[in-house]
């Protein structure tokens, strides 16, 4: 069965896009860490990361970079924090987090965000791009 990440890829189910081209996508986190908080997936299926071929995770991190360079333009932060944790989604990806200091990676904490923010933010980072 396909993961939700692949039906997000396939447009079943709605995002906030980012970017993708013809490997990788990019979409924003439901459920943010902070503002502008945005997911790099492989649209390829695999369940870990460290399981994807050289080239591929090579060309995830740039396309990652990219993306990266775009939330830093669109939101207030120092740096894009770079996380990869897995256990809930079983489809590759990296979380890009918007960070001004060591406790905003807190995966603990989470940020409301309305649609309107959410749509706001997508806004910011694509015209970004
Ligand atoms: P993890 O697999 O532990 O790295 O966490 C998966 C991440 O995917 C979490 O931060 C979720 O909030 C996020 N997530 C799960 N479902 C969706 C969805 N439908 N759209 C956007 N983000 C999602």
């Amino acid at each position: 069965m396909a993961t939700i990440f692949s039906r997000i890829v396939k447009g079943e189910i709605p995002c906030y896009k980012i970017a993708e081209d013809d490997r990788f996508f990019a979409f924003m986190d439901i459920n943010p860490v902070a503002k502008g908080h945005t997911l790099v997936i492989p649209k390829r299926e695999d369940d870990y990361i460290f399981n994807l071929e050289d080239d591929e995770i090579g060309g995830m991190m740039v396309f990652a970079k990219k993306v990266a360079k775009a939330i830093e333009k669109a939101v207030p932060c120092k740096r894009i924090g770079v996380a990869v944790i897995g256990l809930e989604v079983p489809h590759a990806h990296i979380h890009l987090i918007p960070i001004t200091q060591e406790s905003d990676m807190d995966f603990k904490k989470h940020v409301k965000m309305s649609e309107e923010e959410f749509i706001e933010v997508q806004k910011r980072i694509v015209e970004n791009l």
